[in-house]
């Protein structure tokens, strides 16, 4: 704790610093001022450095989201919204961000299936699919399959090693159960066989599930049954893939794809638009006509559905060229170490005292555990991350034993200058 209640700025010479003027005008003068009283009572408190003032004040300000770079070196931050949308993307999102045809046909003037060129090129991408729908995310997937194939009381059953919590406390077998299905576990936590299965099923039994382990590994004394062998047991088989790759990547060799799952023989497969495919928030349904029609009929999926923009980004990442995710998973080591000595050379000719090491950098979003793609970091102090964070571009890296490592591999080639600006522009704040 910093002793510095003797020394706490007057409101009135901190609202005239010129780093407050941009977000005075942006968000008004009163909501400023409260940021400023609210961080001078931090200051008092003895939980902030005076000279930390106004970039508290401006990280407590309302506002909306901003805009930051990546240098964690996870392609898929969580916390950071996932997956990057391509240009192309975000072009199609800010054109449907007005009045847009999304259910309506311009040729005939009558009303048109809403989202149709999003789902045809989704259908397109994976032609192994009988049709396809979207719906909000990866979970609202689960629970629409959930509640349209085993509501009321009918059963899904699932292996005990399949049992996974995706992240945040949220497990999947409190979302199926909450849709008023019931669970039938199978097997044990490392081995579970198809005879497992086929004890199970009988006349109330929804659908047998597949989960996709996307965040973690069970090694050793292990099995599992595979798709194929469950696809002609009776019941409907729904595959839980979780990352949304399309078709099989050499990238990515453990990694479930739909094109792949549907031939195995699954009826219906579910995914994240916004993991492996680089792609909007979204649930991916692909299977079976006759299924897909019968979620996208349930009362529930009017309560999942997706808004204009969602299919504008959807349907413009998967006719588009590469995504930054693709991009960020495929970019060289090589070009990642140029591109890193090109900005410590700009840091060390502002006498900054920076190292390049070599790094780890990893798929992240739950998915490829075991992948670690070999990377170049920047590596200065660790007391460089929070005035980065807050930065008028915030940077955010990875602290490390002790050091801040940034990772160029998720920063768009042309921010990387940004990235030597901003560290530059907090270098005089760290000692
Ligand atoms: C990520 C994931 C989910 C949840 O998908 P969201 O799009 O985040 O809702 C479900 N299942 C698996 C296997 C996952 O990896």
């Amino acid at each position: 704790m910093v002793d510095s209640r003797r020394h706490v700025p007057r409101t009135d010479v901190v609202l005239a610093d010129p780093r407050l003027a941009a977000a005075t005008e942006r968000e008004g003068r009163a909501a400023v001022k409260a940021a400023v009283v609210a961080t001078l009572q931090r200051v008092r408190a003895g939980a902030l450095k005076p000279d930390e003032v106004v970039d508290a004040a401006l990280a407590a300000l309302p506002g909306g989201l901003r805009p930051v770079l990546n240098a964690t070196g996870v392609v898929l931050h969580t916390n950071l919204g996932r997956a990057a949308l391509s240009p192309a993307a975000r072009e199609a999102v800010t054109a449907a961000a007005g009045h847009t045809d999304v259910e309506l046909d311009l040729v005939t003037g009558r009303r048109a299936k809403r989202g149709r060129t999003a789902l045809a090129a989704l259908q397109r991408a994976v032609p192994a699919a009988g049709d396809v729908h979207v719906v909000n995310n990866g979970a609202a997937a689960l629970v629409l399959a959930a509640t349209a194939l085993a509501g009321g009381g009918r059963e899904i059953i699932v292996s005990r090693g399949e049992m996974v919590e995706i992240g945040d406390g949220f497990r999947l077998p409190d979302l199926l159960e909450s849709t008023g299905a019931r669970l039938r576990e199978v097997g044990t936590t490392n081995r579970t066989s198809l005879d497992d299965y086929e004890r199970a099923i009988g006349p109330s039994t929804g659908f047998v599930l597949k989960v996709h382990p996307s965040n973690f590994v069970v090694r050793g004394f292990t099995s599992a049954v595979p798709i194929a062998a469950l696809a002609g047991v009776g019941p409907p088989v729904v595959s839980d893939i979780g990352s949304g790759l399309l078709a099989p990547d050499p990238l990515l060799p453990g990694e479930p794809d739909a094109a792949t799952t549907l031939a195995d023989g699954a009826d219906l497969v579910i995914a994240s638009g916004d993991k492996l495919l680089g792609g909007p928030q979204a649930g991916l349904l692909l299977g079976a006509a006759p299924l897909i029609n019968q979620l996208r009929r349930h009362p529930l999926a009017r309560a999942l559905r997706v808004d204009k923009l969602t299919l504008a980004a959807l349907q413009a990442t998967l006719t588009g060229p590469s995504t930054p995710t693709w991009d960020a998973l495929r970019v060289s080591p090589s070009s990642l170490y140029e591109r890193s000595a090109r900005v410590l050379a700009l840091l060390s000719a502002a006498d900054i005292s920076v190292e390049l090491v070599e790094s780890d950098a990893v798929v992240g979003g739950g998915g490829a555990p075991e992948v670690t793609l070999p990377s170049w970091s920047l590596s200065l102090p660790s007391a460089y991350a929070a005035p980065l964070r807050a930065a008028p571009t915030p940077v955010v890296g990875r602290v490390d034993r002790g050091r801040l490592l940034l990772d160029l591999r998720c920063v768009p080639p042309e921010a990387d200058r940004v990235v030597a600006d901003m560290v530059i522009a907090v270098s005089s704040r760290v000692d």
